[in-house]
């Protein structure tokens, strides 16, 4: 017992160091001087006493450049110069004094080498594979860091490079989206990180690359980075994780089709996975997962102002959030037996999961007509009806059937389960015909022809921001 009040006093005499995960995406890393506004950035949370890890994404457009010089590609060279050119103007920018930007640059040429070394397999063997993919692809990053690294050196701080491998995130070997591992993660990461932060050393982590426990690298799957970050604010009971990018926060709608768009100054995790998963901005749709169940807060921003979105645990409003949409993907049903409903869905998620098919957006079932949907990208649509004809052989599924290259238009709030909400808006896009209606938690989703898409978006986005308005003046 005195114990116990001695160690509360003592905790609460004791400064509380806060612990933050900065993560910046490709789109706000396009040449050298963004390193430099990433290291202002960093500083402001240092000077306040805050211990920081950073993400960073590969330049933007050199995972797309990378993903074509993973398969086998006539013009391999001139793409490796290019990159090489890109890089090492980037870290000109940066302006480090010449011996230290030949040290980076040394380095910078070894990666580059090594990568060279890797296409050349390619194109002489004409062959490629999934591993071989990931270790391509992983250069974006490595190349990211080394920049990165710079940018800190020239501001006098200390930090240090490493991979999402060699900062402890480990993951299974399914390549080109596996999956972390968080037990092992867990100890790894913090004995890593947590070395580093103690030091005082700002370790600089490279996203969406990790590796298997012998040390193959592997990718988290494209966007891949937001995941690192909010995996290791959780693996290292972080306070917030920031995800820059090259706008404010989410949006009510994407800001290419629909008029004014605002930033949602909140979300609950639930609406965030419904929206990453739905299709807003490009995030990974498994962004959220590791840090749902957490006290960690994310906070999407841009560099350099003070609108943000932040995504914590509670439930806010408006109800109603912001609309997204999916293009072209397949909604795949099939008619479940009510008697073996439980063991059905279980059955159909390993199946998912098993096939490497668990990054879906939804599985959805519907009590009314016996029938579960899952909407499925164009990539995986077959395994997924393979999956519902192996249920079938064990009677467990029938009828399976599926609606073609439709564009899903979501409406994302945990306020679409009333009807006061959500039917002002279906009213608006009366006369557009609906294919199909799949209703979850926090979002409602209507297929719509492709053609008819961007237009369903902007009526549903009209009356979204109406009915803010109306709230809030
Ligand atoms: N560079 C990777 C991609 O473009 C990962 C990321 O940016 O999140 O997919
Ligand atoms: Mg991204």
């Amino acid at each position: 017992m005195v114990v116990a009040y001695f160690y509360i006093w003592v905790r609460l005499f004791l400064p509380t160091i806060m612990r933050a995960v900065l993560k910046f995406g490709g789109s706000v890393l396009r040449r050298g001087r963004d390193y430099l506004k990433l290291v202002e950035e960093v500083r402001k949370f240092l000077d306040a006493g805050w211990e920081v890890v950073v993400v960073v994404s590969a330049i933007k457009g050199v995972t797309d450049m990378l993903e074509q010089l993973a398969r086998p590609c006539p013009a391999w060279r001139e793409k490796i110069v290019e990159l090489r050119e890109l890089h090492e103007r980037a870290l000109h920018e940066v302006g480090l004094p010449s011996s230290l930007e030949k040290e980076v640059m040394g380095k910078m040429n070894s990666l580059l080498s090594e990568l060279y070394r890797a296409v050349e397999a390619v194109n002489t063997l004409s062959e490629t594979s999934p591993k071989v993919r990931d270790y391509v692809l992983s250069f974006g990053e490595r190349l990211s860091v080394l920049i990165a690294w710079a940018a800190f050196m020239k501001f006098g701080v200390e930090a240090v490079c490493l991979t999402g491998r060699e900062a402890g995130i480990v993951t299974d070997d399914k390549f080109g989206e596996a999956t972390p591992l968080y037990d092992v993660s867990r100890v790894y990461v913090n004995e890593t990180l947590g070395r580093f932060l103690k030091a005082r050393v700002v370790p600089i982590v490279t996203g969406f690359i990790a590796g298997t426990i012998d040390g193959r690298i592997t990718t988290l799957g494209r966007g891949g980075s937001d995941l690192t970050a909010t995996l290791l604010a959780a693996l290292l009971d972080a306070d917030i994780v920031t995800l820059y990018t090259d706008v404010p926060g989410i949006m009510t709608g994407d800001p290419r089709y629909v008029k004014s768009p605002l930033v949602v100054p909140r979300l609950s995790y639930d609406e965030a996975i419904a929206c990453a998963r739905l299709g807003a901005k490009r995030l990974h749709p498994r962004t959220f997962e590791p840090i749902r169940k957490t006290r960690v807060k994310t906070i999407i921003t841009a560099i350099g102002t003070e609108e943000k979105t932040e995504i914590t645990r509670d439930k806010s409003s408006p109800p109603l959030k912001l609309v997204t949409q999916l293009e072209r993907v397949n909604i795949v049903r099939a008619r479940v037996s009510e008697r073996k409903l439980a063991d059905t869905l279980i059955e159909l998620a390993l199946g998912l999961s098993k096939m490497g098919v668990d990054n879906l957006p939804y599985i959805q079932y519907s009590e009314f007509d016996q029938q579960v949907s899952i909407i499925a990208r164009e990539d995986v649509t077959s395994k997924t009806i393979q999956i519902l004809r192996d249920l079938q052989e064990k009677n467990l599924t029938r009828d399976i059937e599926y609606i073609h290259s439709v564009s899903l238009v979501s409406v994302v709030g945990h306020g679409v389960q009333d009807l006061g909400n959500i039917s002002p808006l279906l009213a608006s896009i009366r006369g557009i015909t609906v294919q199909t209606l799949l209703m979850f938690d926090c979002a409602v989703s209507l297929a719509v022809s492709s053609d008819r898409s961007i237009e369903t978006l902007c009526r549903l986005h009209d009356e979204l921001v109406k009915q803010w308005r109306d709230a809030y003046s």
